[in-house]
């Protein structure tokens, strides 16, 4: 049994078989071979290597041909890997004494081998632990020849293990069949996270290096409240896991009685509780969940995975679709907010070293205005069906904020001249998601008809965190007390103007904020629409006036792991079954 820490995601626990993805998304399959088809195994190794090796010559000669025999020689280096007789006897002995297949054994000396390249100092040795991979990669592809499977030939239930996953191939899981996944790289509010949680399947996200230490077919549990990869796990964690399980379900048959109560404090405060949602589809389970609203529909989504830009009628549909299926209850429109870690058909600058802070959001669609405008005509005219609103993402400057306004105030014109159904009044929103927002808030308040407080973002830029590393994972800290005070002025800011302030961020589904949240003055949330039960309990289970004294308490301490431990003995006082 081997347990590693990853980054919880998505909540929820899974024991399940493994489904180990390789790095270019294809399942590595199980690790042994019955005894007697050992020869048979070995004669297929051998048929590999002669191939690879074939292929290499072709690509060498081609290479020299084209480009000279020093460039040739790169795949000279390749050849003496693969021929190489130390590399080939441990491949076989693998095979021969513990049955592995060749497939897992190839990969199996092969990443030991990579390993060892890249903790070497001499950065020059460490890349050569790619060219290691590609020989890995090669070989893998001669092996399964066309019986190389991706994802989508899924017939029995998995947990998905692999190095990473894009947002997109994490909407495209089958959740008929992955009941979880567990990756390498990743950060706590990546993309990929997020998704992961509009698919309710438990996630973990920068477990670091564990693909060698499994293989296809091993038992493996995900852990998406603790953040833990358990692999091979003894039976009585297994019991033990399963218990909790049991548990899990019947909390959330409990939880599941409030859908169509109100999210309303013990001494009668109201509270709005929205959704929020990256595909039409999941409306649904915004219904489900007893939502009031989508507070945040990330609409970027449309474009991931699509191969050219999606047309005014796409766009339209999509959130008429949402809009109908609401009643009436608000949608609040995102424009998209590609770029960084969702980008796709949009060109992007060449040398974009660092995406969050490149060309992405709304400065994104200012530089591509008939897209903006395709989009925005797609939403006014959506707001026929239902009350749409609109949100600009990623504002930094009222200059920025006047430019979006005013191609919307041009669509609207073009709109009306042609006689097209739209709601002239529809509000316009922005989300406060840059420090520099905060700071200029008490202009931005008197432009705009409501806020959105994007903490994923507000928390990247404030403590200077990238929130998809898992590398600096620890220092994203949403109860930072510097990210408090930017919450706390912005909602002051907002009630003194008088306009909605939401919050759209991760942190408004964790339960250790909750009572913070409200006791700084917050009465709308949107989130995951998995939490929305449990963030309902908890409101209303809790009195404004001791979330007031909690709020002001956290304001007093000065860093994040006090607040966050205070948080938590806090709620535990309340609901003892909520914190973990
Ligand atoms: C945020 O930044 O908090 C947010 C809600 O937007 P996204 O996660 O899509 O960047
Ligand atoms: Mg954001």
């Amino acid at each position: 049994m081997q347990t590693l820490q990853g980054i919880a995601v998505s909540p929820g626990m899974v024991i399940g078989e493994a489904l180990v993805m390789d790095s270019e998304g294809f399942r590595i399959p199980r690790r042994f071979v019955a005894r007697d088809a050992v020869e048979h195994e070995l004669e297929r190794l051998a048929k590999a290597v002669d191939s690879a090796a074939g292929e290499i010559a072709r690509n060498r000669d081609a290479v020299s041909r084209e480009l000279g025999a020093q460039y040739g020689a790169i795949f000279d280096a390749h050849l003496q890997m693969l021929r190489d007789p130390q590399l080939r006897m441990e491949v076989e002995t693998l095979i021969r004494e513990k049955h592995y297949s060749p497939e897992y054994a190839v990969s199996r000396s092969l990443r030991r081998y990579a390993k060892v390249f890249e903790a070497l100092e001499s950065s020059y040795l460490a890349h050569r632990a790619s060219d290691i991979s590609d020989i890995e990669k090669r070989l893998l592809r001669h092996l399964l020849g066309l019986k190389r499977e991706g994802l989508t030939q899924l017939t029995s239930p998995v947990i998905v293990l692999a190095h990473d996953l894009t947002p997109s191939e994490t909407a495209s899981l089958n959740r008929q069949f992955v009941r979880g996944f567990a990756t390498e790289m990743g950060g706590p509010s990546s993309h990929t996270a997020i998704v992961a949680q509009g698919l309710e399947i438990p996630a973990v996200v920068g477990a670091g290096t564990f693909l060698t230490d499994v293989s296809g077919g091993d038992l493996v549990i995900i852990d998406g409240h603790q953040g833990l990869v358990i692999l091979q796990p003894d039976e009585e964690t297994v019991a033990r896991y399963r218990h909790e399980a049991e548990e899990g379900r019947s909390l959330a048959v409990r939880l599941g009685e409030l859908r169509d109560l109100p999210a309303e404090t013990t001494d009668g405060a109201r509270i709005e509780l929205l959704g929020n949602i990256e595909f039409p589809h999941e409306v649904t389970l915004c219904k489900e969940r007893g939502s009031a609203g989508i507070g945040l529909y990330r609409t970027e989504f449309l474009y991931l995975g699509a191969e050219t830009d999606p047309s005014e009628e796409v766009h339209y549909q999509a959130y008429a679709e949402v809009a109908r299926a609401m009643r009436g209850q608000p949608v609040v429109i995102r424009t998209l907010d590609l770029g960084a870690d969702k980008m796709k058909s949009l060109p992007t600058p060449e040398d974009e070293r660092n995406p969050f802070l490149g060309l992405r959001s709304i400065r994104l669609s200012l530089r591509n205005v008939p897209l903006f405008r395709t989009q925005l005509r797609a939403i006014l005219r959506a707001s026929a069906e239902g009350d749409v609103r609109v949100m600009f993402p990623l504002i930094s400057t009222l200059r920025e904020l006047r430019q979006a306004k005013m191609v919307l105030a041009d669509v609207v014109e073009d709109l009306e001249e042609h006689g097209v159904p739209f709601n002239r009044a529809v509000p316009v929103g922005m989300m406060v998601e840059v420090p520099a927002a905060v700071l200029m808030i008490d202009h931005f308040v008197r432009e705009v008809d409501f806020i959105s407080i994007g903490t994923n973002d507000l928390v990247q830029y404030t403590l200077a965190v990238d929130r998809g590393n898992k590398d600096v994972a620890s220092l994203y800290n949403s109860c930072d007390p510097a990210v408090l005070r930017l919450i706390q002025w912005t909602i002051d800011a907002g009630g003194k103007a008088g306009i909605d302030v939401n919050l759209c961020g991760q942190m408004g589904g964790i339960p250790a904020y909750t009572m913070l949240l409200l006791g700084m003055g917050l009465r709308r949330l949107s989130i995951a629409p998995s939490q929305i039960p449990e963030i309902k309990k908890i409101c209303r289970s809790v009195t404004i006036e001791h979330c007031r004294a909690v709020a002001q308490r956290a304001a007093t301490m000065e860093n994040a792991r006090d607040i966050k431990n205070y948080l938590k003995e806090e709620l535990k006082r309340v609901l003892p079954e909520f914190v973990s």
